[in-house]
């Protein structure tokens, strides 16, 4: 019988090939020649339009010829590039569906740009496209006949080309005790000019042999030595049984651990196991700025089996790992952030999902719209492997999963080496204010804390999550504020650079000298930003070694990684930064972590923000008193007496999640329903909010009140662009699927309206 992924069928002569573009996939006919060699995921070129040629990959084979006429023929098959296993395929398809996109998008995302070529000819199709690295070898050539031959070349060579004489000597040397005219060795290991060996070849002396080297070169694995990984703690050593304990019921396991608990030692112990068995693994981190440190510990480890994958590689280096990681046969380690969920091959074993309540995890700029940590869970539930969900703070979704039985649960509540956690002290800033304790952005105990700590030889760590040096400029006579021109918001003040700059466009121009509203010289720079908190601390600590990390300041995974190892190395005494400085790093001389300003986490607009305050409180708090001493962490707020400033302060989760839970369930919010979150735009206000008005009606005859909006976001311009957004809520019970097909329907019928079509509408599923 012949099934559907019988994928050479032999009477297959159609292919539907999956093109990464938004309309996905397209139907070629296979030229009788290449019919052996086309399968289902080999990547195919095919022509598209007038004159382009695109790489795609088969979908699926078929005998049937499709109802319409004209149809085009696959021209080429790349055989350097491995087929997209099956497994891989569906994770596309599945993403596609679920996230409301095409599969051509999960192809853009999935696949590193060299293994995807596309042009307008053969030549620009090659330039673009990835070659394995070869190794050139040298042998004796044909014109050579035997020892005779030979001595005969050498005796011509000494009198007429000395130079070829001495080369041929180097060659014959270096193939030693081998029979000379059978034995080659590697070019690049003569240290011969390549033009003289040019020259052998042309009179026949030499042969040039060339072989394709296997992405990653021939890596032979160091076996797993289990004598070298970490001894874990009682603690930990329970952590790792339980969850084993969890994984027999359940494909997917939450591991709560509080910070410095040592949930990396816990990740290593089971995946030493998994490569033992030879199975692979995906550590996925949340952000890649987090991976250089995590691969340089895995790697004392696994050695080779560590695969990284990473957006800023050097094409070549990124190819070669994804090559390697998807053809694996098992026993490699993938480590990377939210795209490398698309690289592993047949043989997974167990996922990773470190820091899983990160929102980065979320792509929500383009399609698709994929959050990795679930296509992660999916994927892993299509492999047959495991999943471990890791923080210290999970999201609300998975915590909830986990009480609801639906993940395993396993709770570390206690530091790797009986470390004490911080302690948590809140430093009111009105208070402070009318005491006169106030300086700058500093309230006193802050600056007493900070001098303890250098006096001490210990490290600070300021966080403040704004960028630049305030967020806007004010004139203090007309209140007149820069915004810009393409967005509404207002502009952001750098100092060092003397510019206001969009955050959200990247619009950019001069502080104005006078104020463009009445005139005066009267501009003043408003709230602060980190530049801001640089230069005052700079002022009050002029001994101490400050240092900077936010977008502004690690323009390149290099500058990043410099700045944390100058912290790490105890170079740097004060560390300021953004988000940035939050995300699981393991510092040990920090005795002292301040929040400079709790408030601005605390009045988001959206009904995550208590769950994100009190995450990021505890995540930057947990870099405080690693190793051995108990450190202490600052919170300057306005509202010290708000319930997520109190839940964070005594570390209290579950206090959280019980009253967070319970708020959601009564707004009806996710966990408790599914979101979609319909979004329009286009440079019409009124074209907008009509299209938005019309599809908002259509949805509420079918879905009612569970449509909310159209309503503008909180910065409801950008680019250019008026933005408009619908809210559809799906009850757990419902067919997310149905209801999701039914929007689809309703959006086209959107694009096919004579004046609404001309709006940009996309979707965005369980948004973050
Ligand atoms: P988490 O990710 O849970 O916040 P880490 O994995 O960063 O915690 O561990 C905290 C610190 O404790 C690190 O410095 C780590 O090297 C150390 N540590 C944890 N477990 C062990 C262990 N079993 N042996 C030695 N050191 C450990
Ligand atoms: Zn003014
Ligand atoms: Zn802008």
């Amino acid at each position: 019988m012949e099934t559907r992924h019988d994928t050479r069928a032999r009477d297959a002569a159609f292919a539907e090939v999956i093109l990464p573009l938004q309309g996905g996939v397209y139907t070629y006919a296979v030229p009788g020649e290449l019919v052996p060699l086309v399968g289902e995921g080999s990547l195919v070129v095919v022509p598209l339009g007038r004159s382009k040629r695109y790489t795609g990959v088969v979908k699926r084979l078929t005998g049937e010829r499709p109802q319409y006429k004209n149809i085009r023929e696959v021209l080429s098959v790349h055989r350097n590039f491995p087929p997209v296993g099956r497994t891989m395929l569906a994770l596309w398809e599945w993403v596609a569906e679920y996230y409301m996109c095409g599969v051509g998008d999960a192809m853009r995302v999935a696949l590193p740009a060299a293994l995807k070529p596309a042009g307008f000819s053969d030549v620009e199709l090659d330039a673009r496209a990835y070659r394995p690295a070869t190794q050139v070898d040298i042998a004796l050539g044909d014109a050579l006949d035997g020892m005779d031959g030979l001595n005969e070349a050498f005796e011509k060579l000494r009198r007429r080309g000395p130079k070829m004489y001495e080369a041929l000597v180097g060659i014959v040397a270096a193939l030693g005790e081998a029979d000379p005219f059978t034995a080659s060795v590697p070019r690049g290991s003569l240290g011969i000019d390549p033009v003289v060996i040019g020259r052998l070849e042309k009179k026949g002396l030499v042969r040039r042999l060339t072989t394709d080297v296997p992405p990653g070169g021939q890596v032979v694995p160091e076996p797993v030595a289990e004598n070298l990984l970490p001894t874990l703690s009682k603690v930990q050593a329970e952590a790792v049984s339980r969850i084993d304990a969890a994984f027999e019921n359940t494909a997917t396991v939450l591991l709560h651990g509080v910070t410095g608990s040592g949930k990396t030692e816990i990740y290593i112990r089971l995946i030493a196991r998994q490569l033992a068995a030879g199975k692979d693994v995906l550590y996925l981190l949340p952000e890649i700025a987090m991976t250089a440190q995590t691969v340089a510990r895995l790697r004392r480890f696994f050695g080779d089996r560590v695969i990284p994958y990473h957006s800023s590689y050097p094409v070549r280096r990124k190819t070669e790992n994804f090559i390697r990681a998807s053809s694996s046969s098992g026993g490699t380690l993938i480590v990377g952030a939210r795209s490398a969920v698309f690289l592993p091959g047949e043989k997974l074993g167990l996922v990773i999902v470190d820091e899983e309540h990160d929102p980065s995890y979320k792509n929500h700029e383009s399609a698709p719209r994929y959050n990795a940590r679930d296509t992660a869970v999916v994927l892993a539930g299509m492999s047959g492997a495991k999943t471990l969900l890791g923080s210290a703070t999970p999201s609300l979704e998975s915590y909830a999963n986990a009480m609801a039985g639906k993940y395993g649960y396993v709770y570390v509540g206690e530091r790797f080496g009986g470390t004490p956690m911080p302690d948590i002290v809140v430093s009111d800033t009105v208070a402070a204010s009318k005491r006169g304790e106030r300086e700058t952005h500093f309230n006193k105990l802050t600056l007493d804390n900070l001098s303890d700590a250098l006096a001490n030889g210990r490290q600070a760590m300021l966080f403040q999550n704004r960028r630049g040096f305030s967020p806007f400029v004010e004139c203090t006579r007309c209140g007149w504020t820069a915004s810009c021109p393409n967005c509404n918001v207002t502009l952001t003040y750098h100092k060092s650079e003397a510019s206001l700059r969009c955050h959200y466009c990247g619009y950019g121009q001069g502080m104005p000298a006078a104020c463009p509203g009445c005139g005066q010289k009267a501009v003043q720079p408003r709230g602060f930003g980190t530049e801001k908190v640089e230069e005052e601390l700079a002022a009050l600590f002029p001994g101490a070694v400050i240092e900077r990390l936010d977008r502004d300041t690690a323009t390149s995974e290099k500058r990043f990684s410099a700045i944390i190892r100058s912290f790490e190395e105890g170079r740097t005494d004060i560390l300021v930064g953004t988000q940035m400085i939050t995300k699981g790093f393991d510092f040990g001389g920090v005795s002292l972590v301040a929040v400079l300003n709790a408030d601005n986490l605390l009045a988001y607009p959206d009904f995550r923000a208590s769950e994100r305050a009190f995450q990021l409180l505890t995540q930057v708090a947990g870099r405080a008193g690693r190793r051995d001493r108990q450190g202490r962490v600052i919170i300057q707020t306005g509202q010290p007496q708000h319930p997520v400033i109190v839940q964070a302060v005594s570390g209290d989760y579950a206090a959280m999640a019980r009253s967070q839970l319970a708020e959601r369930r009564e707004f009806f919010y996710p966990p408790y329903c599914r979101i979609v979150n319909v979004h329009l735009r286009h440079a019409d206000r009124q074209a907008v909010q009509q299209a938005a008005g019309e599809l908002a009606g259509e949805l509420r005859t079918v879905f009612g009140k569970r449509v909310c909006g159209p309503q503008p976001p909180p910065v409801d311009k950008v680019g250019g662009l008026y933005l408009e957004r619908i809210m559809l809520k799906v009850e757990r019970e419902s067919s997310f699927g149905k209801a999701k097909a039914i929007l689809r329907d309703r959006i086209a019928a959107l694009g096919r309206h004579p004046v609404h079509r001309k709006v940009t509408v996309y979707c965005d599923v369980d948004p973050i």
